[in-house]
């Protein structure tokens, strides 16, 4: 059975093929662009939304693994939380979102707060439907600082470290990530699937 990745997020791309050992392939090389409306009200159900949707277009063959995540600042109600794509607005692209948080945390005065990443990663086949999760912990802080990474990256400092995810080497991210610990329990689930 194919593996296939029901994202069009270049940056999330990357990391997961990178990190797959197995053959993966984007959805859009088989099925071209598709818009997803993602209205579930977490990343596991919108994972899952992203995952069936492909996997009903391509059927049977194929095993589809579908990534949402996001970042998520307490301090500050959890925004962007489950919106973190769109947190500043419908088209916005990653440094509108990045420069839109760290907007919100000069407004109220915020330097440095504890932050975190959740990836949940639904996995769908014929043999039924999977979702894990992963996170990373760290702070976020109001200014970006490197331009490692995707999204948010340069604006969060893992904890542990003392650089944020802009500066600090991508073999770092690819260990410690929210979306590595998530594929690190899709991983056996997706080998058993290929088994059966
Ligand atoms: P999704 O494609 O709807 O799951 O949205 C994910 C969004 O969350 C991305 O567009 C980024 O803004 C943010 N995000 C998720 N994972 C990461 C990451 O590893 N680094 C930086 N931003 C991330």
């Amino acid at each position: 059975m194919k593996l296939v990745l029901a994202t069009s997020n270049k940056g999330k791309l990357r990391e997961i093929k990178e990190m797959c050992q197995d053959e993966v392939v984007a959805f859009s090389e088989l099925l071209g662009d598709l818009e997803i409306i993602e209205d579930g009200d977490t990343f596991a159900a919108n994972a899952l939304i992203k995952a069936r949707s492909i996997y009903e277009k391509l059927g049977e063959a194929y095993i589809v693994i579908a990534d949402d995540s996001g970042i998520s600042v307490p301090a500050m109600g959890g925004i962007p939380g489950i919106y973190s794509a769109r947190y500043a607005g419908e088209n916005a692209t990653d440094k509108d979102n990045l420069y839109k948080l760290i907007h919100a945390l000069k407004e109220k005065g915020i330097k440095r707060t504890p932050a975190y990443y959740t990836a949940a990663i639904a996995i769908v086949s014929k043999y039924g439907e999977y979702v894990v999760h992963g996170w990373m912990y760290g702070d976020v802080i109001d200014e970006a600082r490197g331009d490692k990474g995707f999204g948010y990256d340069p604006m969060f400092i893992p904890s542990g470290f003392g650089a944020t995810l802009g500066e600090l080497d991508d073999e770092i991210k690819k260990v410690i990530s929210h979306r590595a610990k998530a594929l690190n329990q899709a991983k056996p689930i997706i080998k058993m699937l290929k088994r059966k």
